[in-house]
């Protein structure tokens, strides 16, 4: 009898889990193959200190190849999953096209930015969701920077050197804190006119910082941000963004060339694609992360609903502490349908969360204990080494580094504003020139084929940060498949 293949969509903490689960319960007795558009795993809470200059970019990744044994790696991104036939249709990388048959198929394909309806910012703003983000960010940063230091233009500068973070949660606190530091040590080097300080701004409509989390670690994250020379507005957000700057909800029109929209994620739009029950977006699933009707089909992380058994009545949160774990009991499911033991239900209690503030400082409650100062600090890094899969080493040696040597202020220019667009289904691939666009679109599916959908569109859709005239746009070019709408 040919062996089970097992297909595993997206390769972020749920998939690789899965994987990783996987490899070891069957040993050999099924084909494992793993579908992700990258071939690395992205840590993504260390992502700020990627944007910041801490780390370098490899070092928040772990290759797939090097750390996943017995599982096959197919370089593409589904674009059509169709339930009846068995069968996952891909695009690689270079254009190319290709079908996956399945037995058993997990869907781990993780999430996209959350688009509000606000005017200008779907053009004007970057998320931050994926490594091209970082790296356009920190790039991004630096070059204001330095054009303001070089600059006569006093408004320019001011224009330049103030830098909007919107969303207070965990990814725009770290974002807005560590920032702030990265442009203090760089005007360090190179002063700014009339010793003029950056300005980091992060607003959110919530009342306080980190509004998901434990209001200790609130507290303590408001403190050390304002410490730190952020300033903090709560129960604002932006009304309007244009390409010279932002309109805020209480009036006030903010001078930036920088819009960082961190309000939030949403499951990426594949699982959307398939028509099978939805819960805010996300697939429902069975305790067992199956899909109710499917046996065959198993969903867990951002983009599956799971049921939370510890708190009746509510699912899981997207986190990656529940992704991790979520991807284990998915592999053991996956095996214990083909015959490899007992199927069991997810079941798992927040063990509390760590927020990075930059130098020695951070904001703690593991297990429930609220901390604060170096000793969050020093459990922040410990956790994130801990949970980190592979390259921790790289990881600590950058750190240790980075306490002693100054930052590396240079820019590469690698990753233009064009390429890494709000509205995308893909944040983990800057984007090509004349390459498709995939729009994360409310509805749209991901497929190739431009004239079955308009959720691929040409590049003439390429879109800049607030007032970025140094980034021209590629040629436009007509997309794959597309009739070169322009
Ligand atoms: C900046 C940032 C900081 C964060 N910090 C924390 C934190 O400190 N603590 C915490 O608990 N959580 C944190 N989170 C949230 C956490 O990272 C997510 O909840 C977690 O990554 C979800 O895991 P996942 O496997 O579902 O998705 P992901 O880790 O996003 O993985 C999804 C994978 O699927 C791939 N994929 C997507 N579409 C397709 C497709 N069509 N075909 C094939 N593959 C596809 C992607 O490339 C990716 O590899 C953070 C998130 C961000 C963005």
């Amino acid at each position: 009898m040919s062996r089970p293949r097992i297909v595993i969509v997206g390769a972020g903490f749920a998939g690789y889990r899965t994987a990783r689960t996987l490899a070891r319960l069957t040993r050999d007795k099924a084909d494992i193959t793993l579908l992700n558009p990258t071939d690395y795993f992205l840590y993504l809470p260390l992502l700020p200190q990627v944007a910041a200059g801490i780390l370098e970019p490899r070092r928040v990744t772990v290759s797939l190849a090097g750390t996943l044994r017995h599982v096959r790696l197919v370089l593409g991104e589904a674009d059509d999953i169709d339930l009846d036939a068995r069968t996952v249709r891909y695009s690689d990388p270079e254009g190319g096209v290709g079908t996956l048959t399945y037995d058993r198929l997990v869907l781990a394909a993780g999430s996209v930015n959350k688009l509000l309806p606000i005017p200008g910012v779907a053009e004007h703003a970057h998320g931050f969701r994926g490594l091209p983000e970082a790296l356009y960010l920190r790039d991004h940063v630096t070059r204001q920077v330095e054009l303001a230091a070089g600059g006569e233009d006093p408004e320019s500068c001011d224009a330049r050197c103030t830098f909007v973070v919107v969303g207070a949660g965990y990814t725009g606190t770290e974002v807005a804190v560590h920032g702030q530091m990265f442009t203090d040590e760089l005007v360090r080097k190179q002063p700014l006119r009339q010793g003029m300080r950056p300005r980091w701004l992060l607003l959110d409509i919530a009342d306080r910082v980190l509004p998901e989390l434990d209001e200790k670690l609130s507290r303590t994250a408001d403190r050390v941000l304002r410490q730190r020379g952020v300033d903090v507005r709560m129960g604002t957000s932006v009304k309007e963004a244009t390409s010279t700057g932002v309109l805020l909800t209480d009036g006030e029109f903010v001078d930036t060339r920088t819009l960082v929209w961190c309000v939030g994620i949403r499951p990426d739009p594949l699982a959307e694609s398939l028509g099978l029950p939805m819960e805010r977006g996300r697939l429902l699933v069975e305790p067992t992360l199956h899909v109710p009707g499917r046996p065959e089909v198993f969903a867990c992380g951002d983009a599956a609903a799971v049921p939370d058994l510890t708190k009746p009545g509510q699912y899981t949160p997207m986190t990656a502490q529940h992704a991790w774990r979520q991807g284990k009991t998915a592999g053991h499911n996956v095996a214990a349908s083909l015959g490899l033991g007992e199927p069991k239900p997810y079941r798992h209690s927040d063990l509390g969360f760590v927020v990075d503030l930059g130098g020695a400082k951070a904001a703690a409650n593991p297990l429930g204990i609220p901390l604060s100062g170096p000793v969050a600090g020093a459990v922040t890094r410990g956790y994130h080494l801990a949970a980190m899969p592979g390259n921790r080493v790289r990881v600590a040696a950058d750190w240790l580094l980075d306490a002693v040597l100054p930052r590396q202020g240079v820019q590469l220019g690698l990753v233009r504003s064009w390429a890494v667009p709000l509205d995308t289904a893909s944040p983990e691939l800057a984007r090509m020139p004349g390459g498709p666009e995939r729009t994360a679109a409310p509805g749209a599916q991901r497929t190739p084929d431009a004239q079955k959908t308009p959720a691929v569109r040409s590049t003439s859709a390429a879109q800049s940060a607030p007032g970025a005239p140094e980034e021209p746009q590629p040629s436009p070019k007509p997309a794959k498949g597309s009739e070169g709408d322009s």
